[in-house]
């Protein structure tokens, strides 16, 4: 609990009111509840909803219920504060024998339901009303000032009841949002209850019979609240593990920060990645996968220190929040413990499964201040130990070439991904007797506030963060998602999408690939990729497996910006590509430099004697076309031809160029070459 000395306070006040009742009904003589027809009514009633209330077990409570919060109002306003006060005691005493593991719980939200019945109590006195079993409030001689003064007593039981209720449940603090809809629903539950309340009176003294009857819109009116809770808890869950998301992560780090912040403490995030799970996925399928995911989430739960708290935030990236840490030292022993938990085998059917984990840890105050800025710092951080293996990386300024400008552009980056604000543009790629070759698929990103971002810039730093997987993904998938709608109307063109070395060295790149164009059911031909020598700069062996296995499945694969490399001519053997893109440094000064012209002319040359088909980008007049064409080159790319174009645009273009293929403008044409 929060603050000890609060549950401790409420209990002995409420025990306070509890003794005054009985003291006062034993020396007064007055009844402690109304006997006869009645009595035994209100008993039946309040035991079949504490009967609901046990059946449906988990953590509900009388006070914290619609039905209870009514059956005590009802009893407070016709016999008074101590019949309520017992309807209290004895619910307590049934859900404590009922529950035994929760009594100290139940007794603390019984004295919190005495304190309000106390305070309603005292209103009702304001206006002059002091009923006791002997001397009901008889709803007979209600008036309409009666209706005011029952919505006031019913406000003040509620606001203290939920109040209290409200503070003790929240862990310092709470998570707001779950504060904001909490409110709405209670305010809503509130209205119900003033509606009910003396609807109980009103029977209990003239059909004091049919009082049981009111379980079933009692019981009706709890489980509509129960479904509301339960539905405004989904939404910050993540619906496979049950943990908490990214959005309820990032509300409680703020909490925890504030907190941090208050006392002078130290707090930490860490971001954990699984490093295989993406090819366990693709070669065992999306359910083993999910599995998997299940038996990771366990295994945090369970590994978890005391105190801290996980939250899924997509595929197979898990977040710990430490709310209190001593230092950065003993936060990445935390996080070795998590990494070691997630790390020992898994089994899956009998079939034995090791996925390595890799975390990343970023401090506050130390790294940053606020939640978003630890969570990036801790991508940044994430991304070292995947790459570096080395399991636990705790983020180093030093090392991270992201300034605070550029990290706040890979959080809207994140942002954009995730709600599809990223688009494609498409470019030709035309052959010189006019036919489409195929699309170049180039991403385009608008940001809200800084306007068009350049995708080198953009993708300079998803590469160095994590985020450049999901970013060749979301591309991957908006790409084949236009092939299939184009195919299904009748536009065969295959479509080139950029890949990053990272992707080439993403462990199950290849299978993904290949699933992806199943499920799109595109053919492996449709689709290519461009990539560039740097593939080969960091792991040779692998990324020579990946091209193999992406040729294998019959995606053509496409060297692009050729010549810009470092060794480019000895490593073109070694890479199984079939086109090769002659990068526009050397295009656009083909029509003016000889040396140019002569390296374009050496390189198809030998493109083609590698049986390779040699492509030029950033074509833009219609000199260097010819030129182009006179050196033997395949087909060109350029504004010449047209630039990047959004996919309605695009589908306009091919139809229109359909059948004929693309035309120079006549006006460009010199008459001597106009000959296609
Ligand atoms: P790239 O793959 O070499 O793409 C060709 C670039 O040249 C594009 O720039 C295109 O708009 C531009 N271009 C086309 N025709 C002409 C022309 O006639 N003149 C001139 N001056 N430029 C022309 P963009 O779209 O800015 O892309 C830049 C680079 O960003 C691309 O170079 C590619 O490496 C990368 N990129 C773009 N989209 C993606 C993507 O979806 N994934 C990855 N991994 N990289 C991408
Ligand atoms: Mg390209
Ligand atoms: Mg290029």
């Amino acid at each position: 609990m929060a603050w000890p000395a609060l549950p401790a306070a409420i209990v002995g006040l409420a025990g306070a009111i509890l003794g005054a009742g009985f003291y006062r009904a034993f020396a007064g003589q007055h009844a402690l509840f109304p006997s006869g027809a009645v009595g035994w009514s209100l008993a039946l009633l309040t035991g079949i909803i504490v009967g609901h209330l046990v059946a449906m077990g988990r953590a509900r409570w009388w006070g914290g219920t619609g039905s209870g919060a009514a059956l005590t109002l009802s009893v407070l306003l016709l016999y008074g504060w101590v019949p309520a006060g017992m309807v209290s005691l004895t619910v307590v005493v049934l859900v404590g024998v009922a529950r035994r593991g929760r009594w100290r719980q139940g007794v603390l939200h019984g004295a919190v339901d005495i304190l309000g019945i106390g305070v309603g109590a005292l209103v009702l006195r304001a206006f002059g009303r002091i009923p006791s079993v002997e001397r009901p409030w008889d709803p007979e001689n209600w008036t309409l000032y009666s209706a005011p003064q029952v919505a006031l007593v019913a406000v003040a039981y509620l606001v203290v009841t939920r109040a209290l209720l409200w503070y003790l449940a929240s862990p310092r603090g709470g998570v707001p949002t779950v504060a904001r809809t909490a409110m709405v629903r209670q305010g809503l539950v509130a209205v119900a209850l003033l509606g009910i309340a003396p609807l109980v009176c009103v029977v209990a003294t003239a059909q004091p019979l049919l009082l049981p009857l009111f379980a079933i819109p009692l019981i009706a009116l709890d489980s509509t609240l129960w479904i509301a809770r339960a539905r405004a808890e989904e939404q910050l869950r993540d619906p496979l593990t049950g943990l908490p998301n990214r959005q309820w992560l990032l509300e409680r780090t703020w909490t925890a920060l504030d907190d941090a912040e208050r006392i002078g403490a130290r707090a930490a995030l860490m971001l954990i990645d699984l490093d295989r799970f993406r090819s366990v996925n693709d070669t065992l399928g999306h359910l083993a996968g999910d599995r998997l995911l299940l038996q990771i989430a366990d295994r945090l739960r369970v590994a978890l220190p005391r105190g801290a708290e996980a939250a899924r935030l997509g595929g197979d990236e898990f977040a710990v929040l430490l709310p209190i840490a001593d230092s950065t030292t003993s936060a990445s022993r935390v996080a070795r413990n998590l990494v070691a938990a997630l790390g020992s085998p898994l089994d899956l059917d009998g079939l034995t499964l090791v996925l390595e984990a890799s975390a990343g840890l970023a401090v506050f105050p130390d790294h940053a201040l606020d939640a978003e800025g630890l969570l990036r710092r801790a991508d940044v951080a994430m991304y070292q130990a995947k790459r570096d293996r080395t399991g636990v990386e705790v983020y180093e300024s030093k090392r991270d070439s992201n300034t605070p400008d550029r990290l706040g552009l890979l959080g809207d980056l994140r942002r954009a991904l995730d709600a599809h604000e990223v688009e494609l543009h498409y470019q030709p790629k035309v052959r010189f007797d006019g036919q489409v070759a195929g699309l170049e698929a180039l991403v385009r990103w608008v940001h809200p506030e800084r306007g068009k971002v350049p995708p080198d810039e953009f993708i300079a730093i998803a590469e160095s963060s994590g985020l450049m997987p999901h970013l060749t993904e979301y591309v991957l998938e908006t790409a084949l998602g236009q092939v299939a709608r184009w195919r299904a109307q009748g536009l065969h063109v295959p479509v080139a999408v950029n890949v990053s070395p990272r992707d080439v060295h993403t462990p199950g790149f290849a299978g993904a690939v290949a699933a992806r164009l199943a499920r799109h059911g595109v053919p492996a031909g449709a689709l290519q990729l461009e990539i560039t020598e740097h593939v080969l700069l960091e792991d040779p062996q692998r990324a020579a497996d990946t091209l193999a296995g992406l040729t294998g499945h019959g995606v053509k694969m496409s060297l692009d910006d050729f010549g810009t490399g470092y060794s480019s001519l000895v490593h073109l053997r070694r890479l199984p590509v079939s086109e090769l893109k002659i990068d526009r440094s050397f295009v656009a000064r083909l029509a003016v430099d000889n040396e140019d012209a002569e390296i374009v002319r050496c390189t198809v040359d030998l493109a083609h004697s590698l049986g390779l088909l040699v492509v030029a980008e950033g074509v833009e007049d219609d000199e260097t076309w010819e030129r182009l064409r006179d050196l033997g080159c395949d087909a060109v790319q350029g504004w010449l031809v047209a630039a990047a174009m959004p996919p309605d645009e695009t589908t306009a273009w091919l139809r229109a160029r359909g059948s004929r293929g693309w035309q120079r403008p006549a006006a460009a044409l010199p008459a001597a070459t106009a000959d296609e």
